[in-house]
C-alpha cells in the first residue's frame, strides 16, 4: 500500500491510498474497455481512510496522476515507445521522464494564478467561471462541445467559447494526454504524438498479460495453489515466487548437466 498525496498549485492537495496490484487487479486491465478505468481504480484506489473512491466524481486531473504513479512504481520512472514514421516508414524510438512532464505542468499552473474557490471553479479575471471536468462528466458528456458549455459560464449566465474553456484547463487543471513533438531519427520528419497516460499504463499492463500466465503456472505446478490464491497475490509476490522456481530449475538443470 502507498500513501499518494497529489498537488497542484491550481487545485491544492489531494490524498488516496494506493493498494498493491494483484493478479485479479492486472485481469480488469483491457485498453479497449471503457469500464476498465472505473473498475481498476475502484480496486487500488481508497481514500485515505479505507473508503471507496467516488471515482465518477473524482477530477480528471487526479485521475491521471494516480496513473502516472501507478506507472512509475509498477513500470518505471521513463515513458519508452516507438513510432513509425510516415514519412520514410522507419520505426524510431521516442521518450521522456514522467516527473519532468509533471514539474513543467505545475510551473505552467502556478503561472495562471488562478485557485479553485469552494464548489471547485475557477474564477476568471472578467469573472467568467471554469469548472474542471470530473471522470463522470467526460462519460456524460461525450462530445467536447457540450463538455466545454457543462464547465464554463459567463457571469451573467451565458455560455464561454470552447477553445477559452480548453486554454483555461490546459493550464490550471492539465490533464497527461499530451501531444508530443517526435523527430525521426532516419529522416528527421517531425510528427506529432498523442500520449495519454491512461492508454499507455493500461497498455503497457496488457502486455505483460503473456509474463501473468506464466508467472501462474510456473506457481501452479510448484506449489499447486489454485488460480484464485495465486490472482490474490500481489504483483511483486507473484513475480518473486515465479523467480525463486525459475532459480531452483536453473539450479536442477546445472546440477544434472554437471
Ligand atoms: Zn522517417
Amino acid at each position: 500500500m502507498q500513501r499518494l498525496l497529489l498537488s497542484l498549485p491550481t487545485l491544492g492537495e489531494r490524498r488516496f491510498l494506493l493498494q498493491e496490484l494483484d493478479g485479479h487487479a492486472e485481469l480488469l486491465v483491457d485498453p479497449d474497455d471503457p469500464e476498465a478505468v472505473p473498475r481498476l481504480l475502484g480496486s487500488v484506489l481508497t481514500e485515505p481512510s479505507g473508503a471507496p473512491v467516488d471515482v465518477a466524481g473524482l477530477l480528471c486531473v487526479w485521475r491521471d496522476r494516480v496513473f502516472a504513479a501507478l506507472f512509475q512504481r509498477e513500470l518505471g520512472r521513463r515513458v519508452d515507445s516507438q513510432a513509425h514514421c510516415v514519412a520514410c516508414g522507419e520505426e524510431y524510438a521516442f521518450g521522456f521522464e514522467l516527473a519532468a512532464v509533471l514539474q513543467a505542468q505545475d510551473v505552467a499552473a502556478a503561472a495562471t494564478g488562478l485557485r479553485v474557490i469552494e464548489g471547485g471553479t475557477f474564477t476568471l479575471e472578467d469573472g467568467a467561471r471554469v469548472r474542471p471536468p470530473t471522470v463522470g462528466d467526460i462519460a456524460e458528456h461525450g462530445d467536447p462541445d457540450a463538455l466545454a458549455e457543462a464547465l464554463g459560464g459567463t457571469p451573467s449566465g451565458g455560455t464561454l467559447s470552447r477553445d477559452r474553456v480548453e486554454a483555461v484547463l490546459d493550464e490550471a487543471a492539465p490533464l497527461l494526454t499530451l501531444d508530443l513533438e517526435t523527430r525521426c531519427a532516419e529522416c528527421d520528419e517531425v510528427e506529432l504524438l498523442r500520449f495519454d497516460i491512461v492508454r499507455y499504463t493500461l497498455e503497457s499492463l496488457a502486455a505483460e498479460r503473456p509474463l501473468l500466465i506464466r508467472e501462474t503456472h510456473l506457481i501452479a505446478s510448484r506449489y499447486g495453489w489454485g488460480h484464485d490464491t495465486i490472482m490474490a497475490l500481489t504483483r511483486g509476490d507473484r513475480r518473486a515466487y515465479a523467480g525463486l522456481i525459475l532459480g531452483e530449475r536453473t539450479a536442477t538443470g546445472l546440477r544434472s548437466a554437471g
